[in-house]
């Protein structure tokens, strides 16, 4: 799936013109609260040694490859726990986790741009944070970028407060700015963290 403006791998799909466009061909835009599609019936398990195939494509379709730099450490997807959403049985996303002493680090978690919008992205995170509970760990922290304004969206309204900023991370690993959301430039490395006392599971 590709950009309907530059062939990008397209990250998101438009619900007013149902183009698959990149983030710098992407707007936000306000809409009233009961306006999103309702969430389609999907399901959510943890990963199996089987399931890592797929699971790649996913990560090499957003961002070109399986690594990810995040809280200073450097991690590959492919060697990672994961949750995997499915449709029809098919791999259309995932969540990546690290147990890094009292904390679950979501590492990545995507869904493929024609399977977004309905839930899917809850229902893992969902599922992640409950095995954080289970582990019997205290927090869940999660990295993005400054560009990027739905994870932003998405985290805070799942519970997540921002921890720290520190600015300039991103660019420095990308060894200059880059393009991101809409045209802005990503700078800066935005730590979320929920603490699982209060969460609500
Ligand atoms: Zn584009």
């Amino acid at each position: 799936m590709r950009c309907a403006f530059c062939n990008e791998p397209a990250w998101y799909g438009c619900p007013l013109t149902g183009a698959f466009v990149c983030p710098r061909h992407a707007r936000v835009q306000v809409v009233a609260w009961n306006a999103k599609r309702e969430p389609e019936p999907s399901s959510v398990r943890a990963a199996g040694e089987q399931d890592y195939v797929r699971l790649q494509e996913v990560p090499l379709h957003f961002w070109g490859e399986t690594g990810v730099e995040c809280f200073d450490r450097e991690y590959d997807v492919l060697k990672l726990p994961a949750f995997v959403g499915l449709k029809n049985d098919d791999v259309v996303g995932f969540v990546s986790y690290a147990v890094e002493g009292d904390t679950m680090n979501l590492v990545m978690l995507n869904v493929l741009p024609q399977y977004q919008g309905r839930g899917l992205g809850s229902a893992m995170l969902a599922k992640a944070v409950i095995e954080a509970h289970k582990l019997g760990l205290s927090r869940v922290v999660v990295a993005t970028s400054n560009d990027d304004v739905s994870a932003l969206y998405f985290y805070q309204r799942s519970g997540f407060v921002i921890e720290q900023v520190v600015p300039g991370r991103i660019a420095e690993h990308h060894g200059g700015l880059e393009q991101g959301f809409a045209g802005i430039p990503v700078r800066d490395e935005i730590r979320m963290q929920l603490f699982l006392d209060e969460a609500a599971l």
